[in-house]
């Protein structure tokens, strides 16, 4: 592979080497990053990315399809298996494109949704008036308390006030496990159809060691494929083919759901499939089903715990004052901090973080009081506790150290020695 990039084209190929040396040099704590096998990578590189195959497997528009259909229907298999799912659509380009034809699969134009807040957790893609889609569809925005933990109570009154075609369990930044049998009751009363949007926690699901939607009654689910699951950008759609609601219209029960997504898919969102990310993303579920990938989501877990009682010690307010999944969001409202400068200050020692609002923030969102920690993409590295106790010392001496830019030149030196010795799975040599 090496040098046909760099002998073509030096300006992408110095980007792409830059980029590496940034990779392997800084820390990646963005919780929705993480860092693709060479496997999934060399995959998305191969020839399939040539191919047109607009339509599912045995039913193409275009010939010559025998080999795309065996990878298509290994990624469909595979995703059912470890989502304990009946139907996997696995074209979506993105998550916010899968969600886009979720939303049109399951409603009307002018049909109401409830889900949760971006302010308070939620995705943009949940309905947020800067998307398209909150024109299209009614978004109903439920809340969390003060205390972080989801407003059920507001959440009932509201599906009840609306009487929503769905109802949305998922979250961008919200460290704690979603308690879907709270989701699942509220929609039992009021008909409404259960989506979750496990982007975030897709490959804890996937690994059994977070709660699965599915057992809990939820009718389709959404995860983006490039998150904790480690495989390319991309994302599943997946659902139950049961038919629960005998009260509506055929067209409307819910086995109906798998076709609808399909065909919202495709034709109604997207022309052809990308092949070569969906080989990729069978060779991450492939990847997603051994040991190995047991042990990092475990392990993700214990130093995201790690790093929520060392920021706890260091002094600092937690949402929720913990977690129990991959993330923790720090709360520096009262102090002289805010998430763009813990940010920014971060950024100066090579260790990407988000800034993030806190429930009721007071700030502006440019401005917000919280920042988001995600420990995916280390663990993937091989950092385990005792390095993620370093990680936190890094951060507590950075944000204690922001107005001196002499000490975070020397801070972000020991970051760099410290980086590389948890080298990132690499493929391509440009
Ligand atoms: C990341 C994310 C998405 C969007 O995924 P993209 O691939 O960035 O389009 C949607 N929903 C949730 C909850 C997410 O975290």
């Amino acid at each position: 592979m090496t040098n046909f990039i760099q002998s073509f084209d030096p300006e992408i190929s110095q980007a792409i080497k830059q980029e590496e040396y940034r990779q392997n040099h800084g820390m990646e704590l963005i919780a929705s990053e993480n860092y693709q096998s060479a496997a999934v990578l060399a995959t998305q590189s191969s020839i399939l990315a040539n191919k047109y195959s607009e339509g599912f497997p045995g039913k193409r528009y275009y010939g010559g399809q025998e080999n795309t259909d065996i990878v298509e229907q290994l990624a469909i298999d595979r995703a059912k298996q470890l989502f304990k799912a009946d139907h996997a659509n696995v074209q979506a380009l993105s998550g916010a494109a899968a969600n886009l034809a979720f939303y049109s699969a399951v409603m009307e134009p002018g049909d109401a949704i409830l889900g949760m807040d971006l302010s308070h957790g939620g995705h943009l893609t949940h309905g947020s008036p800067v998307t398209f889609f909150s024109k299209v569809f009614n978004f109903q925005r439920y809340k969390t308390l003060s205390n972080g933990k989801i407003d059920f109570n507001q959440l009932r009154s509201l599906a009840h006030e609306f009487k929503p075609k769905v109802i949305l369990a998922g979250f961008s930044a919200y460290p704690r496990e979603l308690e879907y049998d709270k989701f699942a009751e509220i929609a039992n009363e009021v008909w409404a159809i259960l989506y979750a949007d496990i982007s975030h926690v897709g490959g804890f699901i996937a690994a059994g060691i977070l709660k699965n939607p599915f057992d809990y009654g939820f009718h389709a689910a959404m995860t983006t494929t490039h998150k904790s699951l480690r495989g390319p950008r991309g994302a599943l759609i997946l659902s139950k083919g049961i038919v629960s609601n005998p009260l509506k219209k055929p067209e409307d029960t819910i086995e109906n759901i798998p076709t609808r997504i399909d065909r919202a898919v495709f034709p109604g969102m997207q022309g052809g499939p990308h092949m070569n990310t969906i080989a990729a993303i069978a060779v991450a579920l492939k990847e997603a089903q051994t040991p190995d990938f047991l042990d990092y989501a475990k392990q993700t877990l214990i130093n995201a715990k790690t790093l929520a009682e060392e920021m706890l010690k260091y002094g600092y307010k937690l949402v929720t004052w913990g977690t129990d999944n991959h993330m923790i969001i720090v709360d520096f409202s009262g102090t002289n901090l805010d998430g763009k400068i813990a940010e920014d200050t971060l950024d100066k020692i090579w260790i990407s973080t988000s800034k993030s609002t806190i429930p009721d923030d007071p700030n502006p969102p440019s401005r917000p009081s919280g920042l988001r920690i995600g420990m995916p993409a280390m663990t993937t590295r091989g950092i385990k506790a005792e390095g993620t106790k370093y990680i936190a010392s890094f951060i507590h001496q950075a944000l204690q150290t922001v107005d001196h830019p002499e000490k975070l030149v020397q801070l972000k030196k020991e970051v760099e020695a410290f980086a590389t010795q948890y080298p990132v799975p690499l493929f391509v040599i440009n």
